[in-house]
């Protein structure tokens, strides 16, 4: 085992290859506050990439309801009983990770689920925590709670999927950080899918080789975000590289949002994987779940978001998730516009902080009408 750092657990840890960060990293943001559980996101990937013999049950992107969804069947639910203890001191992990937890023998802590377990996709949607009596009616903030969590490959820096492969048939490209399985290499043993947390990892019995979502990177070579961003109806996701800890730059997108206003998180920091998916936490569940989820800085990135009506620059750059296909790398607000930029710094979209409000008058006597508002 080699000694790594590990930003997310504000210290080291072990894991199985030593510290190799790509020279970029794909990452992207997700604001739960926006997703409406549509699974457009979930079809757009089916139909690219799992539409074939023996990937009927695989979904490499999944939205599964928080607290009582789960896909695979209680796949954090499992591994966080398994993690026991998980302490953190302020920003700093003191439990043990993943790797650090792995019995003697093994890469990883890990478990692999049963066939049953990946057949209730939609478990526990739309089910909210706490009893909603007879004539009740929502109003904020509210007890009754539930969110939206949207889940694809997280392309860790330390992918336990890769750290559990014993014929090394897994890799992270150098250039942008994703993480492929070798088809010609995979023998399917499936250590991949018991070592990875997320489960974001699947065995096609047709072929006898494991698969996972590949980021959509014939798309990202060209510069345009995966389809499950695209397609995103919630208009929820921002794809874009994340600099390596101590080149944080604050006009890129997902360094403003993950390391400059620590508004957005990794999905459980505490398994030790350094996930490079990061999640605006939900404003409206408690913020003890909130911190179990996405570590210690929830309760912080709550209240910055909040105050997002108030911060130009952070309000600016949320208007831009969802307005381009092109990934964005760059950012510039000024006044009421925000620019994005692709890598090249051609300007690639632009937005007003505000969409401009146009009211018609019912009486139009230029054009001689009456608008009336009946259907
Ligand atoms: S398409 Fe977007 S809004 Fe719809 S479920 Fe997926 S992430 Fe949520
Ligand atoms: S989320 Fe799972 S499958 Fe994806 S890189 Fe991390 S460990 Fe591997």
């Amino acid at each position: 085992m080699a000694r790594v750092n590990n930003w997310q657990l504000g210290r080291e840890m072990s894991y199985w290859y030593p510290e190799a960060r790509p020279q970029k990293q794909f990452a992207a943001v997700f604001d739960t506050n926006k997703c409406i559980a549509c699974q457009t996101c979930t079809l757009a990937c089916k139909t690219t990439w799992t539409s074939g013999k023996g990937q009927e049950y695989m979904l490499w992107n999944n939205v599964e309801t928080k607290p009582y969804g789960s896909y695979p069947l209680a796949y954090d639910l499992k591994l966080l009983e398994m993690l026991n203890g998980q302490q953190w001191n302020g920003n700093k992990y003191e439990g043990q990770t993943i790797f650090e937890s792995a019995p003697a023998g093994e890469r990883v802590l890990g478990w692999r689920p049963e066939q049953q377990d990946y057949a209730y996709p939609n478990v526990g949607e739309d089910d909210c925590a706490g009893q909603v009596d007879h004539g009740q009616f929502l109003s904020l903030p509210h007890m009754n709670w539930f969110f939206y969590l949207a889940r694809i490959c997280n392309h860790c820096t330390y992918p336990a999927c890769l750290a559990s492969c014993p014929r090394g048939s897994i890799y992270k490209r150098p250039e942008d950080g994703i993480v492929l399985v070798d088809q010609g290499r995979c023998r399917g043993y499936q250590e991949c899918v018991r070592g990875c947390p997320y489960k974001k990892v699947f065995f096609n019995p047709m072929t006898g080789t494991s698969e996972k979502c590949i980021a959509c990177f014939p798309k990202i070579e060209q510069g345009i975000q995966p389809q499950c961003f695209v397609n995103c109806i919630g208009k929820i996701r921002l794809a874009g590289w994340i600099s390596k800890p101590g080149q944080v730059r604050a006009d890129n997108p997902i360094d403003y949002l993950v390391h400059i206003r620590k508004v957005a998180l990794p999905l459980f920091p505490q398994f030790g994987l350094e996930p490079n998916v990061y999640y605006i936490p939900p404003i409206h569940a408690p913020v003890s779940f909130n911190k179990q989820l996405f570590g210690p800085g929830a309760g912080e990135a709550v209240k910055t978001y909040r105050n997002a009506m108030n911060d130009p620059d952070l309000a600016g750059l949320l208007c831009l998730f969802g307005s381009t296909e092109m990934v964005v790398s760059r950012f510039s607000r000024q006044g009421d516009s925000v620019t994005g930029f692709d890598e090249r710094g051609s300007a690639v979209v632009r937005v007003p902080l505000r969409e401009p409000v146009h009211v018609r008058p019912a009486v139009d006597t230029k054009n001689q009408l009456v608008r009336i508002n009946c259907p």
